[in-house]
């Protein structure tokens, strides 16, 4: 054997050895590369080299239509315990292998494949840690990565080489807690980032600031802000409830990134909005109106008269509307809940709405004058 027959061997049984190690080859190749009536379709990897000197290696599809148009990159799962976007990418890659008519469409359902293994927002966390408690791994503030950087910085600079970098268009994919509605997040100067956005599914939408340049660390920033700083549309999409997967989430995100895909031409058809008025977030209160508990117990949402639907985040509810009442924990009395105006339910609990990763933040006990729930009129 020649000399480098031998050392391409050689190296090819170490990587080998490193992704099955990472779990990555134990597909059949059939599902590895493969060629369909419509559109290709490529499996490929994001290589991180992490600290230890091992590889990890992150999946990702590529759909090219073999025509020229916009890249649309979905990104999900940044944060580990945000994985309703994971359902939404193997849906949507389906629909872009049939449907895809111009352009290219990247995926990358899992992002953060360390933090989503250990079930937890970033790798340094411990048990019943929110993403605040952090120290330098919350992914979606160290793009664009760094080669010689932390773990999650070598996977996200990985990543960019690999995807992000040459996408023209993208949707970041991450969860709020359950007590939130689903919302779309977009910075407000960026037109063709505004235009996702109006064509996202969700009721509610956030227009934001892109902050002030000197506040921007641009050896670091968040996932948006590089694309924005790149010229990259880009929209962050956030559904309702962290640790789960949700068919109602799932169903919004699905919409969501097909009318986009259509906005851009790279799908055939007319996007579908969503019936009614949007409910806008802003830095401004005069359409939000918060309800606090009248009295400490426990807090039990009210239910549709069939009782198969319990009231949650994201519905409408009329003026005077019964939402739910509270056993009280003085006298045990029922104490009604009603809505003082109009709207759509933008926070809906007795728990705290940052904390999905705590089970007594999930606790339904709420203190007389804790906020029960926030109405946004439209
Ligand atoms: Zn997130």
């Amino acid at each position: 054997m020649k000399k480098n027959r031998r050392d391409f061997l050689k190296i090819t049984s170490m990587v080998s050895y490193s992704l099955v190690s990472a779990g990555i080859l134990n597909m059949s190749a059939s599902e590895k590369d493969y060629k369909n009536r419509f559109n290709n379709v490529t499996l490929n990897y994001a290589i991180a080299t992490l600290e230890d000197g091992s590889l990890l290696a992150t999946p990702f599809w590529r759909v090219d239509s073999g025509k020229k148009g916009s890249s649309l990159l979905l990104i999900s799962a940044q944060h580990g315990n945000e994985v309703q976007g994971v359902e939404v990418a193997r849906q949507f890659k389906e629909i872009c292998v049939k449907q895809l008519v111009t352009g290219s469409m990247w995926i990358v359902p899992m992002a953060n494949l360390l933090a989503i293994r250990i079930r937890r927002h970033s790798i340094d966390l411990g048990p019943e840690q929110s993403g605040n408690f952090t120290n330098g791994h919350d992914m979606n503030l160290v793009w664009p990565g760094d080669v010689g950087g932390n773990n999650t910085e070598r996977i996200a600079y990985a990543l960019d080489q690999a995807v992000v970098r040459h996408c023209s268009h993208a949707v970041d994919i991450h969860c709020y807690s359950h007590c939130l509605a689903a919302n779309v997040m977009v910075f407000e100067d960026c037109k063709p980032s505004r235009l996702m956005a109006h064509f996202t599914t969700t009721r509610f939408i956030t227009y934001q600031r892109f902050g002030h340049l000197d506040t921007i660390s641009f050896r670091k920033m968040s996932f948006r802000q590089l694309m924005q700083k790149r010229g990259v549309g880009v929209i962050g999409l956030e559904f309702s409830g962290q640790f789960q997967m949700k068919e109602r989430q799932i169903q919004i995100g699905l919409k969501s990134l097909v009318n986009i895909a259509k906005h851009l031409e790279i799908i055939e058809g007319e996007p579908q909005l969503i019936e009614g008025l949007r409910a806008v977030r802003s830095h401004k209160s005069e359409n939000t109106y918060e309800v606090y508990a009248p009295c400490s117990g426990i807090f039990m949402p009210t239910q549709r008269s069939d009782r198969k639907v319990t009231l949650t985040t994201g519905n409408y509810v009329d003026k005077n509307q019964l939402m739910g009442h509270i056993i009280r924990e003085s006298d045990l009395k029922t104490v009604s809940i009603i809505a003082p105006v109009a709207g759509y339910l933008w926070q809906f609990s007795s728990g705290h709405p940052g904390f999905d990763a705590s089970l007594p933040s999930q606790h339904p006990y709420t203190k007389e004058g804790n906020i029960i729930a926030i109405i946004v009129t439209v």
